[in-house]
């Protein structure tokens, strides 16, 4: 076959379809058990009707069988006698009658092998050597049927029974050779072959129309459900999809409207994003624009209060400038953990510079900050990105604190995960506000929050990188009295 057959056939059978299959599948089903139901039951009628035949002829040649021996026909043969001239006629006429009945042929052989008689008049005077008749003189009657010539031959002893001196003996004087014709067998098997036939196709093309209307009908919801999905990824349509015929399709529809969710989720969740990044990055050009409108609108302005309108602006540029830095740190936390370097860390050396560079800040506001180290600490971690976690707490301990307040560092480990607490005597959080401030530009005090240069990332930033190694971070706090940030991460990094 060319390929383009190939292609072809493939296109109208396709090779992995369900329906397909389930349509040869109800094809063989209802077609197999009607073809050998055919075969089984037209053989087994052969089978039956040789037999029975066989069976009746054979009674039949018993009983003329018997007259032979009572009559003395093989002993006395040929005899001129009247009484024997009479029975030799009577028999003849059984046997005629038979072969005439059964369409067939009878010899009796004497125990010389010789054709007494033949209903056919040709072999009479004949010796006879066959397999069977000799057989049959040592006691085994045979039976043999052959469909191709159609006719049954079958062998029948001619025996003797004398009782002397109460003693019974038995013996094979002649053997019948019987042939008749199966003809009728055949031509029945032939007729019923032919209904059977009939019946058989019309069951067959019942079959193939039922394995077609019904595969189809079985397949049916799984087309149903390609057809949803194909709306939904043409984006016809957002909504769930229902195809509740089977418990299968059940369950591949809710995959698909969970992934749906999930993919309407983020989706939502990026629209929300892109708004609130436009939003935070607009604020700081909506003031550098109205501060340089208002210079520009004034004659004659004073060298002072250019020089303050410039100081403001360059703190909104530098609030731009730090809202574009988180961001850039927060994309590449979304980045593939991959992506992590991870190297071994002393983590005691890495809190000790981070409280350095942020000790000035908190000098500003007059707040103290302690370093409390238990035990050193080696860890496998990113050190870029642990870097970020800790400046996030500390800086946002000190920034939401009150003046001369305290800020305590205090650096754990056990076998298996170091601890890093930042607690500070600062504001707190709400209750409300505690699931939220993980969230990207969540703020508790909006305007507060500004004033002091948050962007509302830190936290985010903090909690990524913390879910990047495996570790966890918690929070407990009460308004007014301070909070306590906990971060625990594995001391070896685990890879996934
Ligand atoms: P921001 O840049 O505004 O500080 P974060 O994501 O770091 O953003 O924090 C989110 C919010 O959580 C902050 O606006 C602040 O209200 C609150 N917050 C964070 N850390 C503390 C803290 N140590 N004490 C009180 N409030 C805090």
């Amino acid at each position: 076959m060319t390929e383009k057959w190939k292609e072809k056939l493939r296109q109208i059978v396709p090779p992995k379809s369900l329906r397909v299959r389930i349509f040869f599948i109800i094809l063989l089903v209802g077609t197999v058990p009607s073809i050998m139901m055919r075969y089984g039951i037209v053989s087994n009628y052969e089978a039956r009707a040789v037999d029975q035949r066989s069976t009746t002829v054979q009674n039949q040649l018993m009983i003329i069988a018997n007259h032979l021996v009572s009559n003395n026909y093989l002993t006395n043969y040929p005899s001129e006698e009247q009484a024997y001239k009479t029975s030799h006629e009577v028999i003849d006429a059984e046997l005629e009658m038979l072969s005439n009945l059964y369409e067939g042929r009878v010899m009796i052989i004497n125990s010389n092998l010789k054709v007494v008689t033949d209903t056919y008049d040709i072999s009479e005077g004949k010796t006879i050597i066959s397999e069977e008749v000799i057989k049959c003189f040592r006691g085994t009657n045979t039976t043999h049927y052959d469909p191709e010539h159609g006719y049954i031959e079958m062998t029948t002893p001619i025996t003797r029974t004398e009782t002397v001196d109460g003693v019974t003996t038995s013996e094979i004087c002649g053997v019948m050779l019987t042939s008749i014709s199966s003809e009728s067998i055949q031509s029945t098997m032939t007729i019923m072959s032919k209904n059977a036939l009939i019946l058989e196709t019309i069951m067959i093309l019942i079959v193939l129309a039922l394995a077609f209307v019904l595969s189809a009908m079985l397949t049916r919801p799984f087309e149903r459900i390609t057809e949803a999905i194909n709306e939904v990824r043409a984006g016809y349509s957002d909504e769930c999809i229902s195809v509740p015929d089977y418990a299968e399709t059940v369950h591949i529809v809710d995959a698909f409207n969970q992934m749906l969710g999930q993919y309407k989720a983020l989706d939502e969740s990026r629209q929300e994003f892109v708004a609130n990044v436009s939003h935070e990055l607009k604020t700081p050009m909506t003031s550098i624009k109205v501060l340089a409108d208002s210079l520009l609108t004034q004659d004659n302005v004073p060298a002072e209060l250019y020089r303050e309108f410039m100081e403001d602006m360059v703190s909104e540029i530098d609030r731009e400038n730090q809202i574009i830095t988180d961001l850039l740190a927060l994309v590449k936390m979304d980045k593939k953990v991959q992506d992590l370097n991870i190297v071994t860390v002393n983590i005691n050396d890495l809190t000790e510079l981070i409280l350095k560079r942020l000790r000035p800040i908190a000098r500003k506001k007059d707040v103290e900050v302690v370093f409390e180290s238990v035990r050193p600490v080696v860890a496998e971690v990113d050190e870029v990105k642990i870097t970020l976690v800790m400046t996030n707490l500390v800086e946002n301990a000190i920034k939401y604190n009150k003046d001369h307040g305290w800020v305590k560092v205090v650096l754990d480990a056990d076998h298996q995960f170091f601890t890093l607490e930042v607690s500070d005597s600062g504001l707190g959080i709400p209750e409300e506000a505690m699931t939220h401030i993980y969230e990207r530009f969540y703020r508790v005090d909006k305007s507060h929050s500004r004033e002091i240069g948050g962007t509302g990332l830190g936290l985010a930033i903090a909690k990524s990188a913390v879910l990047m190694h495996r570790g966890s971070i918690t929070v407990t706090s009460t308004e007014g009295e301070g909070s306590c940030f906990t971060v625990k991460i594995p001391l070896n990094y685990i890879k996934q």
